[in-house]
Protein backbone atom coordinates (compact mmCIF):
# COMPACT_ATOMS: atom_id res chain seq x y z
CA UNK A 1 0.00 0.00 0.00
CA UNK A 2 1.46 3.76 -1.03
CA UNK A 3 1.76 6.19 2.06
CA UNK A 4 2.74 8.80 0.09
CA UNK A 5 2.36 9.59 -3.06
CA UNK A 6 3.85 12.32 -5.52
CA UNK A 7 2.44 13.22 -8.95
CA UNK A 8 3.95 15.30 -11.75
CA UNK A 9 4.92 17.58 -9.06
CA UNK A 10 6.50 20.81 -9.96
CA UNK A 11 7.81 23.97 -8.02
CA UNK A 12 9.10 27.24 -9.39
CA UNK A 13 10.93 29.93 -7.62
CA UNK A 14 10.65 32.53 -10.47
CA UNK A 15 12.74 30.91 -12.99
CA UNK A 16 13.93 28.01 -11.27
CA UNK A 17 12.28 25.06 -11.62
CA UNK A 18 13.75 23.20 -8.20
CA UNK A 19 11.08 20.14 -8.60
CA UNK A 20 10.50 19.46 -12.12
CA UNK A 21 7.56 17.17 -12.62
CA UNK A 22 8.70 14.62 -10.30
CA UNK A 23 6.53 11.68 -9.49
CA UNK A 24 7.17 8.83 -7.34
CA UNK A 25 6.03 6.56 -4.64
CA UNK A 26 6.65 5.77 -1.13
CA UNK A 27 5.62 2.54 0.55
CA UNK A 28 4.26 2.03 3.65
CA UNK A 29 6.99 1.23 6.43
CA UNK A 30 9.35 1.72 4.06
CA UNK A 31 12.34 3.96 4.29
CA UNK A 32 12.77 6.04 1.19
CA UNK A 33 15.53 8.07 1.12
CA UNK A 34 16.18 11.40 -1.49
CA UNK A 35 19.64 11.68 -2.33
CA UNK A 36 21.67 14.09 -4.61
CA UNK A 37 23.65 17.13 -4.95
CA UNK A 38 23.21 20.08 -3.00
CA UNK A 39 20.43 22.02 -5.20
CA UNK A 40 18.68 19.47 -6.70
CA UNK A 41 15.72 19.77 -5.06
CA UNK A 42 15.38 17.35 -2.17
CA UNK A 43 14.68 20.15 0.86
CA UNK A 44 12.31 21.57 -1.91
CA UNK A 45 10.57 17.90 -2.70
CA UNK A 46 10.65 17.46 1.40
CA UNK A 47 8.87 21.28 2.44
CA UNK A 48 6.16 20.13 -0.17
CA UNK A 49 5.41 16.57 1.04
CA UNK A 50 4.96 18.20 4.68
CA UNK A 51 2.72 20.84 3.59
CA UNK A 52 5.33 23.85 4.04
CA UNK A 53 4.66 24.75 0.39
CA UNK A 54 2.50 24.40 -2.20
CA UNK A 55 3.78 22.60 -5.38
CA UNK A 56 3.14 24.91 -8.90
CA UNK A 57 1.88 22.08 -10.49
CA UNK A 58 0.65 18.32 -9.35
CA UNK A 59 -0.86 16.56 -6.42
CA UNK A 60 0.60 14.92 -3.43
CA UNK A 61 -1.49 12.22 -2.03
CA UNK A 62 -1.33 10.71 2.05
CA UNK A 63 -2.78 7.51 2.77
CA UNK A 64 -4.75 7.43 0.08
CA UNK A 65 -6.12 11.28 0.33
CA UNK A 66 -5.11 14.44 -1.55
CA UNK A 67 -3.57 16.97 1.10
CA UNK A 68 -3.58 20.49 -0.80
CA UNK A 69 -4.06 23.29 1.20
CA UNK A 70 -3.75 20.99 4.48
CA UNK A 71 -1.24 21.82 6.98
CA UNK A 72 1.53 19.14 8.20
CA UNK A 73 -0.30 18.10 11.21
CA UNK A 74 -3.20 17.57 9.28
CA UNK A 75 -1.69 15.50 6.44
CA UNK A 76 -0.40 13.39 9.13
CA UNK A 77 3.59 14.04 8.67
CA UNK A 78 5.79 15.13 11.51
CA UNK A 79 8.89 16.98 9.92
CA UNK A 80 13.12 17.32 11.14
CA UNK A 81 14.69 19.85 9.84
CA UNK A 82 18.48 19.76 9.50
CA UNK A 83 19.21 22.79 11.95
CA UNK A 84 17.35 21.31 14.85
CA UNK A 85 15.25 23.81 15.34
CA UNK A 86 15.03 23.44 19.19
CA UNK A 87 13.71 26.20 21.44
CA UNK A 88 16.59 26.79 23.65
CA UNK A 89 14.56 28.39 26.88
CA UNK A 90 12.48 25.05 27.00
CA UNK A 91 13.72 21.34 28.87
CA UNK A 92 14.39 18.72 26.66
CA UNK A 93 10.79 17.35 27.92
CA UNK A 94 8.69 20.47 27.37
CA UNK A 95 10.83 20.54 23.44
CA UNK A 96 9.66 16.99 22.64
CA UNK A 97 6.33 17.74 23.71
CA UNK A 98 5.73 21.04 22.16
CA UNK A 99 3.57 20.23 19.52
CA UNK A 100 0.90 17.62 21.70
CA UNK A 101 0.71 21.03 24.21
CA UNK A 102 -0.16 23.28 21.16
CA UNK A 103 -2.86 20.56 19.82
CA UNK A 104 -4.44 20.01 23.47
CA UNK A 105 -3.60 16.66 24.37
CA UNK A 106 -4.30 15.32 27.60
CA UNK A 107 -1.39 15.83 30.34
CA UNK A 108 -1.84 11.51 30.87
CA UNK A 109 -1.66 11.04 27.16
CA UNK A 110 1.23 13.42 26.78
CA UNK A 111 3.11 11.76 30.01
CA UNK A 112 2.60 8.30 28.79
CA UNK A 113 4.08 9.19 25.24
CA UNK A 114 6.93 11.10 26.41
CA UNK A 115 8.27 8.02 28.19
CA UNK A 116 7.98 5.89 25.39
CA UNK A 117 10.00 8.30 23.15
CA UNK A 118 12.57 8.83 25.98
CA UNK A 119 13.10 4.89 26.09
CA UNK A 120 13.35 4.69 22.86
CA UNK A 121 16.11 7.18 22.17
CA UNK A 122 18.16 6.91 25.62
CA UNK A 123 16.84 10.99 26.75
CA UNK A 124 15.56 9.85 30.21
CA UNK A 125 18.21 11.12 32.05
CA UNK A 126 17.97 14.33 29.89
CA UNK A 127 15.38 15.05 30.07
CA UNK A 128 15.01 18.80 32.34
CA UNK A 129 18.29 20.00 30.38
CA UNK A 130 18.28 22.92 27.83
CA UNK A 131 19.37 22.35 24.76
CA UNK A 132 22.68 24.11 25.60
CA UNK A 133 23.39 21.60 27.98
CA UNK A 134 23.53 18.81 25.28
CA UNK A 135 26.16 17.49 22.66
CA UNK A 136 25.28 17.67 19.43
CA UNK A 137 23.97 14.12 19.05
CA UNK A 138 21.58 14.42 21.98
CA UNK A 139 20.12 17.31 20.56
CA UNK A 140 19.76 15.54 17.39
CA UNK A 141 17.59 12.64 19.19
CA UNK A 142 15.86 15.36 20.56
CA UNK A 143 14.79 16.82 17.40
CA UNK A 144 13.94 13.18 16.61
CA UNK A 145 11.60 12.60 19.49
CA UNK A 146 9.46 15.53 18.51
CA UNK A 147 9.06 14.52 15.11
CA UNK A 148 8.68 10.50 16.65
CA UNK A 149 6.17 11.88 19.84
CA UNK A 150 3.61 13.27 17.25
CA UNK A 151 2.77 9.30 16.43
CA UNK A 152 2.13 10.57 12.54
CA UNK A 153 2.67 7.45 10.36
CA UNK A 154 4.81 9.35 7.77
CA UNK A 155 8.13 11.00 8.99
CA UNK A 156 10.07 13.64 6.93
CA UNK A 157 13.63 14.04 8.24
CA UNK A 158 15.92 16.45 6.05
CA UNK A 159 19.91 15.89 6.03
CA UNK A 160 19.21 15.20 10.10
CA UNK A 161 22.74 14.09 10.51
CA UNK A 162 25.26 16.28 8.69
CA UNK A 163 26.30 18.65 11.75
CA UNK A 164 27.66 15.61 13.23
CA UNK A 165 31.15 14.08 13.25
CA UNK A 166 31.03 10.45 11.62
CA UNK A 167 31.48 8.04 14.56
CA UNK A 168 28.25 9.86 16.03
CA UNK A 169 26.56 9.65 12.18
CA UNK A 170 27.24 5.98 12.08
CA UNK A 171 25.77 5.45 15.01
CA UNK A 172 22.36 7.18 14.75
CA UNK A 173 21.95 6.21 10.98
CA UNK A 174 21.96 2.51 12.36
CA UNK A 175 19.13 4.23 15.38
CA UNK A 176 17.09 5.56 13.12
CA UNK A 177 16.91 2.75 10.68
CA UNK A 178 16.09 0.42 13.43
CA UNK A 179 13.85 3.03 14.73
CA UNK A 180 11.90 3.36 11.79
CA UNK A 181 11.66 -0.66 11.31
CA UNK A 182 10.48 -1.51 14.80
CA UNK A 183 7.60 1.21 14.34
CA UNK A 184 6.93 0.67 11.04
CA UNK A 185 7.17 4.42 10.20
CA UNK A 186 6.99 5.29 6.60
CA UNK A 187 9.90 7.57 6.44
CA UNK A 188 11.52 10.05 3.58
CA UNK A 189 14.84 11.01 4.53
CA UNK A 190 16.62 13.34 2.55
CA UNK A 191 20.54 13.39 2.11
CA UNK A 192 23.87 14.40 0.09
CA UNK A 193 25.62 11.40 1.42
CA UNK A 194 25.46 8.35 -1.17
CA UNK A 195 26.49 6.16 2.07
CA UNK A 196 23.79 7.16 4.26
CA UNK A 197 21.55 6.36 1.25
CA UNK A 198 23.06 2.86 0.54
CA UNK A 199 23.27 1.62 4.06
CA UNK A 200 19.38 3.18 5.20
CA UNK A 201 17.23 3.15 2.54
CA UNK A 202 14.81 0.68 1.24
CA UNK A 203 14.33 2.36 -1.82
CA UNK A 204 16.69 5.79 -3.19
CA UNK A 205 15.43 8.33 -5.57
CA UNK A 206 18.45 9.67 -7.35
CA UNK A 207 18.00 13.52 -7.78
CA UNK A 208 19.56 16.00 -10.38
CA UNK A 209 18.98 19.47 -11.25
CA UNK A 210 15.03 18.69 -9.88
CA UNK A 211 14.71 15.89 -11.98
CA UNK A 212 14.39 12.23 -10.90
CA UNK A 213 18.21 10.87 -12.53
CA UNK A 214 17.25 6.73 -10.97
CA UNK A 215 15.35 5.28 -8.57
CA UNK A 216 15.11 1.67 -6.80
CA UNK A 217 16.68 -0.78 -4.54
CA UNK A 218 20.57 0.53 -3.68
CA UNK A 219 21.85 -2.42 -5.15
CA UNK A 220 19.77 -1.26 -8.55
CA UNK A 221 21.92 1.60 -8.66
CA UNK A 222 25.22 0.13 -7.49
CA UNK A 223 24.93 -2.71 -10.20
CA UNK A 224 23.14 -1.11 -13.06
CA UNK A 225 23.28 2.75 -12.81
CA UNK A 226 20.99 3.98 -15.76
CA UNK A 227 23.37 6.54 -16.51
CA UNK A 228 26.77 8.39 -16.37
CA UNK A 229 25.54 11.02 -13.41
CA UNK A 230 24.18 7.55 -11.54
CA UNK A 231 27.78 5.85 -12.16
CA UNK A 232 29.93 8.62 -10.76
CA UNK A 233 27.25 9.28 -7.52
CA UNK A 234 26.72 5.98 -6.08
CA UNK A 235 29.88 4.18 -4.98
CA UNK A 236 32.20 4.73 -2.37
CA UNK A 237 35.12 5.36 -4.70
CA UNK A 238 34.51 7.00 -7.90
CA UNK A 239 33.58 4.59 -10.56
CA UNK A 240 36.46 4.34 -13.03
CA UNK A 241 35.16 6.16 -16.09
CA UNK A 242 37.21 5.78 -19.31
CA UNK A 243 36.71 6.96 -23.20
CA UNK A 244 36.50 4.18 -25.92
CA UNK A 245 37.77 4.72 -28.93
CA UNK A 246 38.00 2.41 -31.88
CA UNK A 247 41.75 0.77 -32.67
CA UNK A 248 42.86 -2.00 -35.19
CA UNK A 249 41.36 -4.88 -33.45
CA UNK A 250 38.25 -3.27 -31.82
CA UNK A 251 37.81 -0.77 -28.72
CA UNK A 252 40.18 0.24 -26.97
CA UNK A 253 41.00 3.07 -23.97
CA UNK A 254 41.20 5.97 -25.71
CA UNK A 255 44.68 7.48 -26.22
CA UNK A 256 46.02 4.15 -26.48
CA UNK A 257 46.86 1.16 -29.45
CA UNK A 258 45.60 -1.55 -27.49
CA UNK A 259 44.58 -4.41 -26.36
CA UNK A 260 41.23 -4.31 -28.10
CA UNK A 261 38.16 -4.88 -25.22
CA UNK A 262 35.75 -5.77 -27.18
CA UNK A 263 35.20 -6.33 -31.14
CA UNK A 264 33.12 -3.44 -32.15
CA UNK A 265 33.52 -0.06 -32.15
CA UNK A 266 34.77 2.16 -29.02
CA UNK A 267 34.40 5.51 -30.30
CA UNK A 268 31.78 7.48 -28.40
CA UNK A 269 31.29 4.85 -25.48
CA UNK A 270 32.81 5.60 -22.09
CA UNK A 271 33.59 2.27 -19.93
CA UNK A 272 33.02 2.31 -16.08
CA UNK A 273 35.12 -0.04 -13.69
CA UNK A 274 34.76 0.36 -10.16
CA UNK A 275 37.83 -0.02 -8.33
CA UNK A 276 36.35 -3.08 -6.38
CA UNK A 277 36.34 -4.74 -9.22
CA UNK A 278 39.46 -4.21 -10.82
CA UNK A 279 42.34 -6.57 -9.56
CA UNK A 280 45.42 -5.50 -9.45
CA UNK A 281 48.04 -8.92 -10.47
CA UNK A 282 51.29 -9.33 -11.47
CA UNK A 283 52.41 -8.34 -14.95
CA UNK A 284 53.09 -11.73 -15.83
CA UNK A 285 49.58 -12.76 -13.93
CA UNK A 286 46.33 -12.64 -16.44
CA UNK A 287 46.28 -8.95 -16.35
CA UNK A 288 46.15 -7.48 -19.96
CA UNK A 289 46.87 -3.76 -18.90
CA UNK A 290 50.01 -3.20 -17.53
CA UNK A 291 50.46 -0.04 -15.85
CA UNK A 292 52.56 1.45 -12.71
CA UNK A 293 51.54 2.47 -9.31
CA UNK A 294 51.42 6.22 -9.19
CA UNK A 295 49.47 6.07 -5.59
CA UNK A 296 48.38 4.43 -2.81
CA UNK A 297 45.93 5.53 -0.65
CA UNK A 298 45.76 3.10 2.42
CA UNK A 299 42.65 2.67 4.76
CA UNK A 300 43.22 -0.42 7.03
CA UNK A 301 41.76 -2.78 6.16
CA UNK A 302 41.39 -1.29 2.13
CA UNK A 303 43.47 0.71 -0.14
CA UNK A 304 42.56 2.39 -2.95
CA UNK A 305 45.54 2.38 -5.80
CA UNK A 306 45.85 4.62 -8.40
CA UNK A 307 47.71 2.85 -11.62
CA UNK A 308 49.18 4.87 -14.25
CA UNK A 309 48.92 4.29 -17.57
CA UNK A 310 50.17 7.26 -20.29
CA UNK A 311 47.64 10.17 -19.58
CA UNK A 312 45.24 7.49 -18.27
CA UNK A 313 44.89 5.98 -15.02
CA UNK A 314 42.75 3.26 -13.41
CA UNK A 315 41.89 3.12 -9.53
CA UNK A 316 41.91 0.06 -8.00
CA UNK A 317 40.94 -1.45 -4.67
CA UNK A 318 43.03 -3.85 -2.80
CA UNK A 319 43.36 -5.61 0.62
CA UNK A 320 45.09 -2.69 2.83
CA UNK A 321 47.84 -5.42 3.53
CA UNK A 322 48.46 -6.04 -0.12
CA UNK A 323 48.55 -3.03 -1.54
CA UNK A 324 51.71 -3.02 -4.31
CA UNK A 325 54.57 -0.10 -3.55
CA UNK A 326 54.53 3.13 -5.65
CA UNK A 327 56.43 2.63 -9.08
CA UNK A 328 55.81 -1.06 -9.86
CA UNK A 329 55.10 -2.40 -12.81
CA UNK A 330 51.74 -4.23 -12.25
CA UNK A 331 48.59 -6.17 -14.16
CA UNK A 332 45.18 -5.24 -13.75
CA UNK A 333 42.24 -7.78 -14.56
CA UNK A 334 38.95 -7.43 -14.32
CA UNK A 335 35.71 -9.53 -14.98
CA UNK A 336 34.12 -9.06 -18.26
CA UNK A 337 30.29 -9.03 -16.10
CA UNK A 338 32.30 -6.52 -14.09
CA UNK A 339 32.01 -3.78 -17.06
CA UNK A 340 29.70 -0.61 -17.65
CA UNK A 341 29.46 0.87 -20.84
CA UNK A 342 27.61 4.31 -21.70
CA UNK A 343 26.95 6.07 -24.57
CA UNK A 344 29.52 9.18 -23.91
CA UNK A 345 26.76 11.92 -25.82
CA UNK A 346 23.67 10.97 -23.74
CA UNK A 347 25.39 9.54 -21.05
CA UNK A 348 22.80 6.50 -21.05
CA UNK A 349 23.63 2.67 -20.30
CA UNK A 350 24.35 0.82 -23.06
CA UNK A 351 22.91 -2.60 -22.59
CA UNK A 352 25.50 -5.28 -23.79
CA UNK A 353 24.05 -5.92 -27.25
CA UNK A 354 24.16 -2.29 -28.03
CA UNK A 355 27.71 -2.62 -27.48
CA UNK A 356 27.99 -5.08 -30.61
CA UNK A 357 29.70 -8.64 -30.29
CA UNK A 358 31.35 -8.10 -26.73
CA UNK A 359 33.87 -10.33 -26.33
CA UNK A 360 32.66 -12.18 -23.38
CA UNK A 361 35.80 -12.64 -21.36
CA UNK A 362 37.70 -9.74 -21.25
CA UNK A 363 40.34 -10.55 -19.38
CA UNK A 364 41.43 -13.09 -21.20
CA UNK A 365 42.71 -11.27 -24.63
CA UNK A 366 46.22 -11.68 -24.93
CA UNK A 367 48.57 -8.63 -24.31
CA UNK A 368 49.31 -7.60 -27.61
CA UNK A 369 52.25 -5.17 -27.06
CA UNK A 370 51.11 -3.39 -23.72
CA UNK A 371 50.53 -0.35 -22.68
CA UNK A 372 53.51 1.93 -22.62
CA UNK A 373 53.21 4.23 -19.66
P1 LIG B 1 18.71 20.74 -1.95
O1 LIG B 1 17.94 20.54 -0.70
O2 LIG B 1 18.74 19.53 -2.84
O3 LIG B 1 20.10 21.25 -1.70
P2 LIG B 1 16.80 22.85 -2.46
O4 LIG B 1 15.51 22.15 -2.58
O5 LIG B 1 17.08 23.55 -1.18
O6 LIG B 1 17.98 21.86 -2.84
O7 LIG B 1 16.93 23.94 -3.62
C1 LIG B 1 16.63 23.63 -4.97
C2 LIG B 1 16.74 24.91 -5.80
O8 LIG B 1 15.69 25.79 -5.45
C3 LIG B 1 18.02 25.69 -5.58
O9 LIG B 1 18.40 26.24 -6.82
C4 LIG B 1 17.63 26.75 -4.60
O10 LIG B 1 18.44 27.89 -4.74
C5 LIG B 1 16.19 27.04 -5.00
N1 LIG B 1 15.37 27.46 -3.83
C6 LIG B 1 15.07 26.73 -2.74
N2 LIG B 1 14.28 27.40 -1.89
C7 LIG B 1 14.07 28.61 -2.46
C8 LIG B 1 13.32 29.78 -2.09
N3 LIG B 1 12.63 29.83 -0.96
N4 LIG B 1 13.34 30.84 -2.94
C9 LIG B 1 14.02 30.78 -4.11
N5 LIG B 1 14.73 29.73 -4.52
C10 LIG B 1 14.77 28.65 -3.72
MG1 LIG C 1 18.53 20.78 1.32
Amino acid sequence: MSSVDVRSVSKAWGDTLAVNDVSFTARKGELLVLLGPSGCGKSTMLRLIAGLEEPTAGSIAIEGRDVSGLTGAARGVAMVFQSYALFPHLTVADNITFGLSVRGTAKAETARRLDKVAALLNLEALLRRKPAQLSGGQQQRVALGRALIAEAPVCLLDEPLSNLDAQLRQDLRREIRGLQQRLGITMIYVTHDQTEAMSMADRVILMRGGRIEQQGRPADLYERPATLFTARFIGGAPMNLLDLDDGPHGAVIAGTTGPALFASSGRGRVLGLRPEDVTVDSVNGRGCFHATVAAVEYLGGEALVTCRFGERAILARTRGDSAPPIGATIGLVWDAAARHLFDAASGRRLSETGAGSLSPQLHTISNQGSIRA
